[in-house]
């Protein structure tokens, strides 16, 4: 007997110790993962946000949507991978994806600029039908570049330039040739072009209509438009001030953008009354420090006299070729002065990081600054600090995805910098910074971008919706009831998409 048990100890006893080990190996392995990934579930941005029951069965819908879209795209032997914005849209536009999105409210769109509001082919046509509209069509010189447009009095009309609608009349070819002058477009993603100077100069060209007042009110009619239409209800513009001026009463002040403004709102809400905007007023970050004070004091006038208007102050264009932000130390130090002088605060909303060089420093002003939100902070990962400092104080970055793309910034949307902030607890909202220039209207674009390539779920749109009312600049007041009305608009949402996409599941079943 002993020697048949030592037999079976010999034989089977150890291996089923060592059996009971490795169980314990096993379950200690899957209790160590499950805990690594709930630590790293509630470290991301949108870990508090629950869903309903409603809200799971859309999450569910849209998640298979996207797959179903992948795989399509799949069969169809197309990269979403190595293909610019420009190339996809088509793409974009016919799916059902992008209709559920559309019809997403949005709340508030933070970073957008003053120039790239609305799409350029309706400013084109709008331009034309101004019989004092002119289009330069010479080779560039010091002063103009060719398809630029500007008002002119008939006897004041500088050499080179022509009438707009004469042009595009006599010169068939000429209107997709404008258009594609003020589009910016990234057809491919590696061929080599000079993005900034590109982007500037369609500024540039379309610059000088925009201080005419009368085109002012239409140009701004129509950018709100187009928000409220794709679901914004809330709209902080970075906002370059110039004096409006028509040719009646030639100049007028610089308060008159925002009593127009004012004026284009009231129309706006007789059939949105929930719709708000906020001004940044935006200066340059290629300008010497004396100009910057000049602009920062003006900002603090304005803010005084209209304080729900102006909401801040923020340095634009490329990082670059541009100062740094440390180099304008003498100017943060006169916010103080100012302040006192004033009565009023000037909160930051600096771009900043707008890079993928470890050079550009600029997150790091902007985290020890008075600075709100910061725009696209794309280098952000690479000072982890900077990161904490953020996340500490609770200060949101405008993430613009479409745009990061066009300006080189980023390729494959899937390595988006934004996708590590999120997934670290950095609280992000959704852009899309100079829409017009890139030849698109509203956000829906942008939202879809990264719900796709981001692997984003309903919980993390949710969280960036509401994240761009949270850390709007709207006044306390403001802010409670446009959180009411999203509130609504997102269950309303939430409720008819289920109800669409159960009908269109019932209608064709072999596609759900
Ligand atoms: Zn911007």
């Amino acid at each position: 007997m002993m020697r048949k048990d030592l037999i079976y100890i010999l034989l089977l006893g150890f291996p089923l110790v060592g059996c009971k080990s490795k169980i314990m190996q096993n379950a200690d392995y899957r209790q160590n993962w499950n805990l690594l990934e709930k630590k790293n579930e509630a470290l991301a941005f949108d870990a508090d946000i629950h869903l309903s029951e409603a809200e799971v069965r859309l999450d569910k819908k849209l998640l298979q949507m996207r797959q179903q879209f992948i795989n399509t795209t799949e069969q169809h032997k197309i990269s979403l991978y190595n293909r610019s914005f420009n190339e996809i849209r088509p793409l974009i536009e016919s799916s059902e994806l992008f209709k559920v999105i559309n019809a997403m409210p949005k709340g508030g769109l933070l970073h957008i600029h003053s120039g790239g509001l609305t799409d350029v082919k309706w400013l084109m046509m709008k331009a034309r039908k101004y019989k004092e509209c002119y289009v330069y069509d010479q080779q560039d010189n010091g002063q103009y570049i060719f398809g630029q447009m500007a008002f002119f009095e008939k006897e004041n009309v500088p050499e080179g330039f022509v009438q707009l609608d004469k042009k595009l009349i006599s010169d068939p070819s000429f209107e997709a040739q404008l258009q594609d002058l003020l589009i910016l477009r990234r057809s491919t993603l590696c061929t080599y072009t000079d993005y900034w100077i590109e982007f500037e100069k369609r500024f540039k060209r379309i610059g000088l209509l925009l201080a005419y007042r009368p085109f002012f009110k239409e140009y701004y009619l129509k950018g709100f438009q187009d928000l409220v239409k794709d679901k914004v209800q809330h709209v902080e513009i970075r906002f370059n001030f110039d004096e409006l001026y028509d040719f009646k009463y030639g100049k007028y002040p610089l308060n008159t953008s925002i009593t127009d403004l004012q004026d284009i709102l009231k129309t706006i809400r007789k059939s949105h009354p929930q719709f708000t905007f906020k001004l940044i007023y935006s200066s340059f970050k290629f300008l010497d420090t004396q100009s910057v004070e000049n602009q920062l004091e003006r900002a603090f006038e304005l803010k005084k006299e209209f304080p729900d208007v102006i909401s801040g102050f923020d340095l634009v264009a490329d990082e670059a070729t541009g100062n740094s932000i440390y180099s304008f130390q003498e100017n943060w130090e006169k916010l103080k002065e100012f302040t006192k002088k004033y009565g009023t605060e000037m909160p930051l909303f600096l771009h900043a990081g707008e890079s993928n060089s470890i050079f550009n420093k600029n997150t790091l002003d902007v985290s020890i600054l008075n600075n709100q939100r910061i725009g696209h902070g794309l280098n952000l990962i690479y000072f982890p600090q900077v990161v904490e400092r953020i996340k500490k104080d609770d200060k949101l970055v405008e993430v613009s995805p479409i745009s990061n793309q066009i300006l080189g910034y980023v390729s494959d949307f899937r390595n988006h910098p934004a996708r590590v902030l999120l997934r670290n607890g950095v609280q992000c909202s959704i852009n899309s910074d100079d829409p017009g220039v890139y030849g698109y209207e509203g956000l829906s674009y942008d939202f879809w971008i990264a719900f796709i390539y981001w692997e984003l779920d309903l919980k993390a749109l949710k969280k960036l919706v509401f994240n761009s009312i949270h850390y709007s600049s709207l006044n306390k007041n403001e802010k409670k009831e446009a959180k009411m009305y999203l509130n609504q608009q997102w269950i309303d949402f939430v409720q008819k998409a289920n109800l669409e996409l159960k009908a269109k599941s019932l209608k064709h079943p072999e596609a759900s």
